[in-house]
This record gives C-alpha cells, sequence and structure tokens, in this order.
C-alpha cells in the first residue's frame, strides 16, 4: 500500500470508524463554546476544561461580546481550574478582541467567509497557533481544515507515513490533498484520531489489540 496515498487515508478513517463509530464531536453545545474551549484545553485536559466552562457559565461569560468587556484579571480567576489561567485569560481575551473587530462581536459573522483567509488573519492572534485555529475554523465555522494534535503526528511517524521533521502544514496538506475537502468527514478523522491515541498510541503504544496492529508499524517510533 502506497503510504500516506488517498487510498490509505480513507482505509485508515474506514477502519477508524469501524472500531470506534461516529465521536460527536466537539464536545461543546454552541460554537462559540467550542470556540473558548478551544483555547483552554491547551496543555490541560478536558475535564480541567469543562470544570472552567462551568464556571464561565455562572458568571455569565460564554459570550464574546462579554469576555471583550470583563477585566483579565477577573476572567483569570474564573478560569483558574483550566491551570496557566493567567495566560489563557490573555488569549481569550485577544481572541474577543478579533470576534470584536473581525465580526462585531460574533464568531458566526467573524468565521464567515474563505477559511484561507480567517485561517491566516486568525494565527495574528497572540496564542492562537495552527492547531487552535484549525479547531475553531472546523469545529466552530464548519471550514474544511484538518486539524493535526500529538496523536496524529505519533500515528503517522509510527506507520512510516511522515518523517520525525513533519511540520504541521506539511501533514495537514497530506490529508488535505488526498481527502475531498469534507468537514463532516474531517470532524470525524480527527476526533477518531485521538480516540486511537488515547486507547492505544500513547507515549507507550499498546499495539495489542490495535486496530492497526496489522499494519506495519515501528511502535518505538517517535
Ligand atoms: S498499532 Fe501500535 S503504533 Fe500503530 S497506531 Fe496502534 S498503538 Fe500506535
Amino acid at each position: 500500500m502506497p503510504s500516506g496515498s488517498r487510498y490509505s487515508l480513507t482505509r485508515l478513517y474506514n477502519v477508524l470508524w469501524e472500531a470506534y463509530g461516529p465521536q460527536g464531536w466537539w464536545p461543546a453545545r454552541t460554537p462559540t463554546e467550542v470556540a473558548i474551549g478551544a483555547v483552554l484545553t491547551q496543555n490541560t485536559s478536558w475535564r480541567n476544561v469543562e470544570r472552567a466552562i462551568a464556571a464561565l457559565e455562572t458568571a455569565d461569560l460564554l459570550d464574546f461580546r462579554r469576555l471583550h468587556e470583563v477585566e483579565e484579571a477577573a476572567l483569570a480567576e474564573c478560569i483558574r481550574p483550566a491551570g496557566t489561567f493567567r495566560v489563557k485569560a490573555r488569549r481569550l481575551k485577544a481572541l474577543a478582541a478579533w470576534v470584536w473587530h473581525r465580526g462585531s462581536g460574533s464568531l458566526e459573522a467573524a468565521l464567515r467567509g474563505d477559511g484561507r483567509v480567517i485561517r491566516a488573519d486568525l494565527l495574528y492572534v497572540p496564542g492562537i497557533g495552527p492547531e487552535t485555529a484549525d479547531a475553531i475554523l472546523l469545529y466552530a465555522g464548519k471550514h474544511a481544515r484538518f486539524v493535526v494534535d500529538a496523536y496524529t503526528r505519533r500515528i503517522l511517524i509510527r506507520h512510516g507515513w511522515i518523517g520525525p521533521d513533519a511540520t504541521y502544514e506539511a501533514i495537514q496538506d497530506r490529508f488535505e490533498r488526498r481527502l475531498p475537502p469534507d468537514a463532516g468527514m474531517f470532524n470525524e478523522y480527527h476526533a477518531l484520531l485521538v480516540e486511537l491515541g488515547k486507547r492505544h498510541c500513547r507515549a507507550r503504544a499498546r499495539c495489542k489489540g490495535c486496530p492497526l496492529e496489522s499494519w506495519p508499524h515501528d511502535a518505538d517510533a517517535s
């Protein structure tokens, strides 16, 4: 099987889908929650994100207009459960300012238009890197952008599809060039890779029983 080809990427998707089924991502109720969660989840567990989001809801801050107005220090206290809360408060304020300027306070309006242009604009927001920008574009804006995370990178390296020095953009390009631009599929594909990573392709691989166990791989590659 040619590595990383359209055929193999489709087959990988089908194997994961058959193994795990629909993942129902992103775990949020609204696009605003998705975007806020995408910042809060940086370097912490989802359980901590949920606690911070609950605190934001109690404080009536699950709204970009309110986030734009609130004092940064008060916001930081509110999201303390998410860890590195001062940094994340600064980032949420920067994202809220972006939504304010680009969409007059409406995230939906800010995310409307050409996904590539919006992505380039989002990357100017302090603290918004490629993974966070793509998560917001895909899960909040329904743009067909493939989200690359540490699990995706590790799985592809261990199966010899990319080298250890592959950039984020090179990995993303591999998926986006070889698969149809289908936001629904990209949504599930990323979620399925995360599920595979959490269950099997951890720092120490658990290949026994993995859906990809029979595929050529090097479990020690990283
Ligand atoms: S077979 Fe091993 S290396 Fe491949 S995805 Fe599963 S756990 Fe990772």
